[in-house]
């Protein structure tokens, strides 16, 4: 029996990849390389395989003893011939990276879209295992979300079911990253927190962000900071984004009846009473029946949930069949 799988998770800013023990899920060996620079099919590839060969210099393992490479991008992908179709922030299109890892390692190789990659870690290992029907939702610079109906990941007709984000919440209100106005992602993301305290302070509004932070580069941190030294204006802004989270989730809720909702992604994992006030309000905003069966539960593996995902793709693909 094969005894290793390797993920990568191919983000915006940085290639994870790492080498993970079937039996324990142990991430054994892992090579981080940025990406920031670099963009495009051919830059994307070439810094792909590279990691992929530090990773493969380091280990002490016979190719013959892994059974798959699973690949997480934060794209469009086309799951069954493993061509990532579409990333905007790689600016990446059509790029065939399945038949390019298996020629040059002979493993083979899958890919899915990193927000299913992290629900695939969470359902098999995570805060959704025995669970059927599941929302997976993650907060942080965008808001990506995966539908789970009886066990299986809910795609739909073009593959792109799930875009909790971009539901439209108010049509003569902001616009967001997708091109459309009023997406809920503009209202409840990190990034629209962020936009919210920026434009206040621009307007002469007083916060102490404005001493522990650059304010064109406020993080989830800054935020946190801000909200423990008791900042009216950062809880004002965050406040709003749960208001709209909440309403988001709570008519999920009433529309998807699932029995489960995890919440992760950066806001999430580090902002403790972010989690306790959207559980609360989503909980007291949806209708009678299908809250009362409603569980909440937080995202277990954080930062390394697209590797660990994405080594389980083969195994959960298998499971689905
Ligand atoms: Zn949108």
């Amino acid at each position: 029996m094969k005894k290793y799988n390797i993920g990568v998770d191919l983000g915006g800013t940085k290639i994870l990849c790492a080498l993970i023990e079937e039996k324990t899920q142990k991430i054994l060996f892992e090579v981080k390389k940025k990406t920031k620079k670099e963009k495009g099919n051919k830059k994307i590839e070439a810094k792909l395989l590279e990691a992929l060969d530090e990773l493969f210099s380091k280990i002490d393992v016979k190719k013959t003893d892994i059974d798959s490479i699973g690949i997480a991008v934060a794209g469009q992908v086309d799951k069954k011939n493993g061509i990532l179709v579409n990333a905007c922030n790689l600016e990446c299109s059509n790029l065939e990276l399945k038949k390019t890892v298996e020629e040059k390692y002979n493993i083979e190789t899958y890919l899915a879209n990193d927000v299913e990659a992290a629900t695939i870690s969470e359902l098999l290992y995570g805060a959704a295992k025995d669970y059927k029907d599941v929302l997976c939702v993650f907060i942080g610079t965008g808001i990506g979300s995966c539908i789970v109906i009886n066990g299986q990941i809910y795609k739909g007709a073009t593959q792109s079911a799930g875009e909790f984000g971009h539901i439209i919440i108010d049509s003569n209100g902001r616009s967001c990253a997708c091109g459309a106005v009023g997406c809920l992602e503009a209202y409840a993301s990190r990034s629209a927190i962020e936009n919210r305290i920026k434009s206040s302070l621009k307007s002469g509004k007083k916060s102490v962000i404005s001493d522990i932070a650059d304010t064109n580069n406020i993080s989830t941190k800054h935020i946190k900071q801000s909200l423990d030294a008791n900042d009216e204006l950062t809880k004002r802004c965050v406040d709003e984004a749960i208001e709209y989270l909440s309403n988001g989730l709570a008519s999920v809720i009433n529309f998807l009846n699932p029995e489960l909702i995890v919440l992760g992604g950066g806001l999430i994992q580090g902002i403790d009473e972010i989690y306790s006030k959207i559980v609360k309000l989503s909980k007291m905003k949806a209708l009678k029946l299908p809250s009362s069966k409603i569980e909440f539960k937080k995202a277990q593996f954080g930062d390394y949930s697209g590797v660990l995902g994405a080594s389980l793709i083969k195994n959960f693909e298998k499971k689905c069949q």
